[in-house]
């Protein structure tokens, strides 16, 4: 070979190492990362809620876990993927997924009519509805109690809008908190006299004695309020990842895997 042709053959190497680098930099702005080897499995970007047990929160270990953490574990080894699990808090773990830095969401999000507008949900995996608790010795025994008094919330929350579409009947005041730790702890600090949270939640929190809270209120089991929770993608994306969870989660509910993991975080007394 002259040293032309070396030369134009060099620059022509050149050139498709940087084309492929260009196409690698434009996959980066997708969640996945795909390998670049076809027959690895993609690697997804899940994100969840900080605290939000007995879903999702940071065990003894130091490690994540919860119903949500295992069902998605055993979903992707059923299913043959690879995630990584991203706890960012539950109103901004919504926002990474419409924005497409992430791929999913699983932080026992209520699937919603309007959520459905930005979101396509999995089938649905554990029943859930609302409800309001306050501080075990406090004399608010009722909604109506609340007058002119302030309730904590939290951002971005189906419990948080059913808050706000009583607070003109009976006349009291929110303040929104990003996690449900802090809402907590507005409540049994005294700041607020009430926190509005999902039931399943509120419940296990106050059975493991983790807050010293009772419910007073809860919302119909048959109202809009009830609503179950699923697996979210952003709409119109990742068909290929929501598939793959629906499968999986018929297959671990077939082979007793959902009971076991149920089971392993909720008694069924509770
Ligand atoms: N289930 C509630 C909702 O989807 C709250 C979820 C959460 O706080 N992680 O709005």
């Amino acid at each position: 070979m002259k040293l032309r042709q070396f030369g134009a053959a060099l620059g022509g190497m050149l050139l498709a190492a940087s084309l492929v680098a260009c196409g690698g930099s434009q996959s980066s702005d997708t969640a996945t990362t795909q390998s670049a080897d076809s027959t690895e499995p993609a690697k997804y970007k899940i994100e969840t809620d900080v605290a939000f047990a007995p879903f999702e929160y940071l065990g003894k270990s130091n490690e994540y876990e919860g119903i949500d953490v295992d069902l998605l574990a055993a979903i992707a080894k059923d299913q043959g993927f690879e995630y990584e699990l991203d706890p960012v808090g539950f109103d901004a773990a919504l926002q990474n997924v419409q924005s497409g830095q992430a791929d999913g969401v699983i932080a026992g999000a209520s699937i919603t009519e309007e959520r459905k507008e930005v979101f396509d949900f999995s089938d649905p995996y554990y029943d859930s509805t609302v409800c309001c608790a306050v501080k075990a010795d406090s004399n608010i025994k009722s909604f109506e109690d609340l007058k002119d008094k302030n309730v904590a919330t939290k951002t971005g929350t189906m419990s948080a809008k059913w808050a706000e579409s009583l607070k003109d009947q009976y006349n009291f005041t929110t303040t929104e908190f990003k996690d449900s730790d802090i809402m907590y702890q507005d409540v049994t600090s005294g700041n607020s006299v009430a926190c509005f949270e999902d039931t399943p939640v509120m419940k296990y929190a106050i059975s493991t004695g983790s807050v010293d809270l009772s419910v007073i209120e809860e919302a119909d089991a048959k109202s809009e309020w009830a609503t179950p929770y699923g697996f979210a993608v952003k709409k119109g994306q990742n068909a290929e990842l929501l598939k793959k969870f629906n499968d999986g989660l018929a297959n671990i509910k077939k082979n007793g895997t959902y009971d076991e993991i149920v089971n392993k975080y909720v008694k069924a007394d509770k």
